[in-house]
């Protein structure tokens, strides 16, 4: 059987997790956030004490990566436990994110993770959330789009998502930093951040999240 795969790649904040989530929701699909596995493995790198030149160690902590994903239907998350720990909220700072996109330039570390990201690829389908799902992981992909916005509605966004989860944040230093990580997300050799060929390219910067939503939906429906 065919498994359906639509994978959703952009920058930080241009809205790919919300929408992927509320998609593999209303598709009643599996749903894989990438960029969680690469934080979750800057979490215990910085755990560890490992730096980032340490490719070497880094490579072999993605493999033996004791993490799970437990999905909650109730609270529309999911639990994501390192080591036995639940560590949902701490991968969302934006420490853990520069570091999770410092250890994603490294090309043994992202080997390592390729299959980790495959195996979610489980029936009735997948919704893939990333920076390389439609130009690396899921290269067959039914659909795939490119979700973008300006660096500084971004930067809002994640500025309000922050609050809301009860962290400090800083709108100026958030701009900063987003375009320092778009910055090494596209220039990286390995599996840089950049639309798949046969990807639709969406601009969210004025779209509300039903609106693209709706976009996307009509455009997987074409494909399936
Ligand atoms: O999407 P999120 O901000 O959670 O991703 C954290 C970091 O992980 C990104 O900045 C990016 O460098 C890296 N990443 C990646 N490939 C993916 C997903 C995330 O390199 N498929």
């Amino acid at each position: 059987t065919q498994i359906p795969v639509i994978t959703i790649d952009g920058p930080s904040g241009s809205g790919k997790g919300t929408v992927s989530r509320l998609l593999a929701e209303k598709l009643d699909w599996h749903l894989l956030d990438s960029g969680a596995i690469y934080r979750v493995l800057a979490l215990a790198a910085l755990h560890h004490d490992f730096t980032v030149d340490d490719e070497q160690s880094l490579a072999a902590l993605a493999s033996d990566l004791d993490v799970k994903f437990e999905a909650d239907k109730e609270e529309a998350l999911t639990h994501i436990i390192l080591e036995g720990e639940d560590v949902t909220l701490t991968i969302r700072t934006e420490k853990v994110g520069n570091m999770a996109s410092k250890i994603a330039a490294l090309p043994r570390v992202r080997e390592a993770l390729l299959r980790r990201q495959r195996a979610f690829k489980e029936l009735p389908g997948l919704v893939a959330d990333g920076r390389d799902m439609g130009t690396v992981v899921f290269t067959d992909a039914d659909a795939k789009v490119f979700l973008t916005a300006s660096a500084e509605e971004r930067a809002e966004r994640r500025y309000k998502q922050l609050l809301e989860k009860g962290f400090d944040a800083n709108i100026d230093q958030l701009i900063t930093e987003i375009k320092e990580r778009d910055d090494r997300d596209t220039n990286r050799p390995v599996a840089p951040l950049k639309p798949a060929d046969d990807a639709l390219y969406l601009d969210s910067t004025e779209l509300s999240v039903e609106q693209v939503l709706e976009q996307i939906l009509t455009f997987a429906h074409s494909k399936l």
